[in-house]
Parts: C-alpha cells; sequence; structure tokens
C-alpha cells in the first residue's frame, strides 16, 4: 500500500512517460501491455488512440509531402559526461542544463534526454529498424516537446557513439545508473540532419500526451550485432505498436530521395 502511495505521488509530480520513475506501472506485454495502457490511469486514456482526432504515435511514414521549407535541422548540441539510467522502460541519457537545444519551425526547444526501443518504433515505408534512439527536447514555456528519432540497422561496422556508451557499461536492471568521464556530443548518434520526415505526434509511453512534433531522419544510422545484442538483452521488446495516421499529414525534406549510404 505504502509502495503504490509512493508511485502515484512519483508520477504527479514528475509527469509520466519520460520519467525516471522506476516503478513498473506499464509494460510491453500482457495485461498492463500497450492496449491497456489507457486503463491503468485515469490520465492515460490519450493512450487509446480511439479518438477520431487522436494524434498517436509511432506510425509507419509513407506519403509524406515534400515541404520545400523545410532546412537542416537548427540543432546546437554540446559533449557533456554520459549518465545513464536503466529506468525500467529503457536506457536513458539524462542532461541538465547542457546548453543544447534545436530551433525548429519558431519553437525553441531544450535537450532533456535521450533512450532507446529495440526494434525501432517507427517504420518507414513499412521498413522496421533493429533500434530507434529518441532525444527528447523540451519548450520551456509549454513542455512542448519535439523528439528526434532516428533508426538503426545492423551491419558490419562499429557504431563509435553507441560503444562510448556500452564502453561506459550500459545499467542492467531497473534503477541502475552509470556516471563515467567520458563525454558523448548526441549529433555523432545522429545521421545526415538535412533528410528528415515531421508529423505532429504523441509521446510513445504513458500518458501519451499529444504535444509531440515528431523529427524522424530519413537515413538509418548503422550498429554492429554485437552493439544491437548490448542492447537487446538490456531492453527486450519496448516498442510501442503503430498508430493510425487519422489524416495527419507528414511532411518531408526536398532532400529526401538523395540516398547517401556509406557503408
Ligand atoms: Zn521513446
Amino acid at each position: 500500500m505504502r509502495r503504490a502511495w509512493l508511485s502515484v505521488v512519483l508520477f504527479s509530480a514528475i509527469g509520466g512517460c519520460f520519467t525516471t520513475s522506476s516503478a513498473q506501472e506499464f509494460l510491453y506485454n500482457g495485461d498492463n501491455g500497450p492496449a491497456f495502457w489507457a486503463e491503468l490511469r485515469p490520465g492515460w486514456s490519450a493512450c487509446a488512440g480511439t479518438g477520431s482526432d487522436a494524434r498517436q504515435s509511432p506510425i509507419d511514414i509513407r506519403h509524406a509531402r515534400v515541404d520545400s521549407r523545410l532546412k537542416r535541422l537548427e540543432l546546437r548540441t554540446y559533449a557533456t559526461p554520459i549518465d545513464l539510467i536503466n529506468n525500467g522502460h529503457s536506457i536513458e541519457q539524462q542532461y541538465e542544463g547542457t546548453g543544447s537545444d534545436i530551433f525548429f519551425e519558431g519553437h525553441l526547444y531544450d535537450l532533456t534526454q535521450f533512450h532507446f526501443h529495440t526494434i525501432s518504433e517507427h517504420t518507414i515505408q513499412g521498413r522496421q529498424g533493429s533500434m530507434e534512439m529518441h532525444a527528447v527536447f523540451s519548450e520551456e514555456s509549454t513542455g512542448n516537446k519535439l523528439v528526434i528519432g532516428t533508426l538503426f540497422t545492423v551491419g558490419k561496422r562499429q557504431n563509435p557513439f553507441l560503444q562510448a556508451l556500452i564502453d561506459a557499461g550500459l545499467p542492467e536492471k531497473d534503477g541502475d545508473a552509470t556516471a563515467s568521464g567520458t563525454v558523448i556530443d548526441l549529433s555523432n548518434g545522429l545521421t545526415n540532419t538535412s533528410a528528415y520526415y515531421t508529423y505532429p505526434g504523441s509521446l510513445t509511453t504513458p500518458p501519451c500526451s499529444e504535444n509531440v512534433t515528431w523529427v524522424i531522419l530519413e537515413q538509418p544510422a548503422k550498429m554492429s550485432s554485437t552493439q544491437f545484442e548490448a542492447f537487446r538483452r538490456l531492453l527486450g521488446n519496448d516498442f510501442r505498436p503503430l498508430q493510425d495516421l487519422n489524416g495527419r499529414e507528414v511532411r518531408a525534406t526536398k532532400w529526401i530521395e538523395d540516398d547517401e549510404d556509406d557503408d
């Protein structure tokens, strides 16, 4: 009883989704799986995605409209020490006041954290990545989010950005943390920031708030099979199923056809 009360307080205080709460309120299978998230808590009703104007995430990205106003992302990042936590849902790099930010369509968002899903949540023309990284930015005045999604595919080469995290020691269990003197720069984990899709959506974890501008990079990043296993072993299946587009428009940069495959 005491424990349950404590998690309620934690969740109201921190606000759900991308939190560092170590409680297991939602899962990716069984009775607490994605189909039942909306029923787990009153504040999570958006997760049902049943309204005619629901704008839930993730989605399959296709039929994007090229919008020539979309330019290379105005992203400013700074290298900071590795500071990972296993929050029971994902492995997350935490930020506080790093000065890293993104300016997008008239709004400034500060980098708050990045985390991982295996396998990918978004799909691009039906193709699913082996992993997806979500870099979460937040607008101070509104709390609205912008999330950059990068899909990963498994190839021969090691990804140096992921390897720095693996070498620091991925936190094994719910509540574990890893701090390291090694510095990382989010921009090294991203691919071409001139080619992307964008659409209005939601957090992919409860409370599934529909205040997220999604930016999905067109070009997947590469990782080795050993690196994939290092994440997969800890994350298992932490991806939400695809949601209905519900008439939303997906826009794309005009460079989208450029294939810069460097593998
Ligand atoms: Zn995520």
